[in-house]
Parts: C-alpha cells; structure tokens; sequence
C-alpha cells in the first residue's frame, strides 16, 4: 500500500453544555469522540453515516476550522493539531474542502473569475496575468468554459456551481482534498456527473480524497476504504469491496441493506432500524448502538466495544466479534 499522508489519533470534539446565570458548565456534546484512522496516498476514504454523528465535525477539525479538543493530526510529517493560525493557513494550500452546499460558500457578489482567483491571491501563487491564465484552465478541467468567468454565482445551475466549488479547492494544487457531501444537494442524474469528474480529476491531478456521505451507496464506486460513523466513533472501517460484500457491524448492515442494488436477481432484505439516532449529550452506555440494535446482549448495554482488525483490512467495534 502506498505511504500514509494524513494519520489521525485519539481525535475529539466536544462542545461543551453551559446553563443557567453562571453560565455553568454542565456537559459536553462528544460530536466526535476518540476517532484513529490513516488516509493512503492516492486513495479515497469514504467516511458515512446519518446525519449528528460526526463525520462533517471530523472533516472541519482536519482542516482546523474547527479546533479539536484533544488529538493528533499528521499530514506528511507535519503536525497540524500544532500549527499556529499562520503556520495552518499556509498549510491549507494543501488540504482543501469542498463543500455540500456550493452557492452558500461563493460569495454572490463576486464573478466565479474572481472567486476562483481568491485562493491565488491569499497564497501569494503567481501575477496577475498567470493567476487569469490558471482560473480559466481550472474552468476548462471541470468542464466549464472560459466566458463562465465572467458570470456570477446565481446564473449556474446547481451541478456547474459545485463544478466551480471543485475548481476553487484545486487552484492551489492541493494534496488532499475533503469532499463534505458534495453531491448530496445535486439531482440523480447530476449526482453522477460530479462523482465522474471528481473520480477523472483524481487521477489526472494525483489527489487524495476524504469523500463524507450519509449513503453508503453514493461512496461506493467512489472509495477504496469506508469508515462508518456512530455517535462520534468509527464502528466499521473496511477495504470498500470486502465492506459491501459482508459488512460485520449491525449498523452498516442496516445501512447498506436500504441501498438499492442495481441488480434485480439480488434482493437483499432490508433492515429497518427502529428508533432515533441517540444524542450525543446523552450517549447510552457501552456500545451507543445498543439502543437500536437486534443483536445487544447485557454486556452491549456495559462495555463499549473497541475498534478491531478482524481480518486484513477490515476493522470493526462490535463485541459480535470478541472472539475473533
Ligand atoms: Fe450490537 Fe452489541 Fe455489536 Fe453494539 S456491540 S453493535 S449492541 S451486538
């Protein structure tokens, strides 16, 4: 396997609860809670799960537009839970985000040229001749043309406004790239086209990506690892094909089993998780999935369960697998 470039350890976030005149402190809401994983050159790591359990938290504490509360984050040997404000703004020409909700995030007052001039200026690359030169190539590699540069943000469709969030996160060459669920405010048919360019501007560019989804079905074709997310914690991180092929934990399973599958000779038969997700103020003991779970045993409800390799590759934390 290729070399890691990003290894993240004991990552948290908890926002704490404060009541009352004083103003007193009387919890914490863990919305990511002792979180390890690496990301490989090259690849792309899906990370999923609903809505509240962390994973769009875990993608802002990488690029540090959230600060962590404890934990370590390395990008190629450099420490970035250490960096000063200054350090980390220079280091994000390496790491970039693209964000679920591109008109929320250009601003509309500015033409698309100069929004994607921005990231040129702030970073110090090139005049102002070269910096033309490149927004209109980065235009062209997303699919748009060079008259797009003039238009502003409300004259493009939903697709071509994400198309301009893709090309504003690589104008400074970045390494990595973290997609917060780029697709998931686009149509169907859309939704396609975007995960095609993004896959062809992989290769081509040699990006690395952490690709965040609530559908495991949107990171399938996408991502060579999946990491699944409950309450603040990874419960399964897996190879893609050997995660669909046999998810191990109750709650990917669940996950997956409401995927449609394009082929019809296969039916797979759903699992409906009954319940809401739990509040991460609140979260139950042991194992959080216990409260939603058809396999908890006593000791579910007890013990929280640790994240395992079961076999190569493939990890999960579920005391179904104690055993092995
Ligand atoms: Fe279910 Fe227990 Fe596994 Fe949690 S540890 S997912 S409650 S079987």
């Amino acid at each position: 396997m290729s070399k890691v470039i990003l290894k993240v350890e004991g990552l948290k976030k908890y926002f704490p609860i404060r009541q009352g005149m004083f103003n007193k402190h009387v919890g914490d809401v863990k919305a990511v809670d002792d979180v390890s994983f690496n990301v490989y050159e090259g690849e792309t790591l899906g990370i999923v799960g609903e809505s509240g359990c962390g994973k769009s938290t875990t993608g802002r504490l990488l690029m540090r537009l959230l600060e962590p509360t404890e934990g370590h984050i390395e990008f190629e040997g450099k420490v970035i839970s250490e960096l000063s404000t200054s350090e980390m703004r220079k280091a994000r020409r390496d790491i970039q985000m693209v964000f679920q909700d591109p008109y929320a995030s250009l601003n509309p007052r500015h033409t698309i040229g100069k929004i994607l001039e921005e990231p040129l200026i702030v970073h110090g690359i090139g005049n102002k001749q070269e910096r033309r030169k490149k927004v209109l190539e980065y235009l062209n590699i997303v699919g748009l043309s060079d008259y797009h540069a003039s238009r502003y943000p409300h004259q493009f469709s939903g697709g071509q406004r994400q198309r301009v969030g893709i090309a504003r996160a690589l104008m400074t060459n970045p390494r990595l790239v973290i997609a917060d669920e780029p697709v998931s405010a686009l149509d169907v048919s859309i939704q396609a086209q975007v995960l095609n360019l993004m896959q062809k501007l992989q290769e081509d560019l040699k990006l690395t990506y952490i690709f965040i989804a609530h559908d495991l079905g949107v990171v399938r074709h996408i991502s060579d690892r999946v990491g699944v997310m409950y309450l603040g914690k990874i419960v399964e991180l897996s190879v893609s094909e050997d995660l669909y092929a046999e998810p191990l934990h109750p709650y990917t399973q669940a996950l997956l089993s409401s995927v449609p599958v394009p082929d019809p000779a296969f039916e797979r038969e759903q699992i409906l998780l009954t319940g809401d997700i739990p509040s991460a103020s609140n979260p139950p003991s042991g194992c959080a999935f216990h409260t939603r779970c058809p396999f908890k045993t006593e000791k579910c409800t007890q013990v929280t369960p640790t994240l395992r390799e079961i076999k190569p590759g493939h990890s999960v934390a579920c005391h179904l697998y104690d055993d092995k």
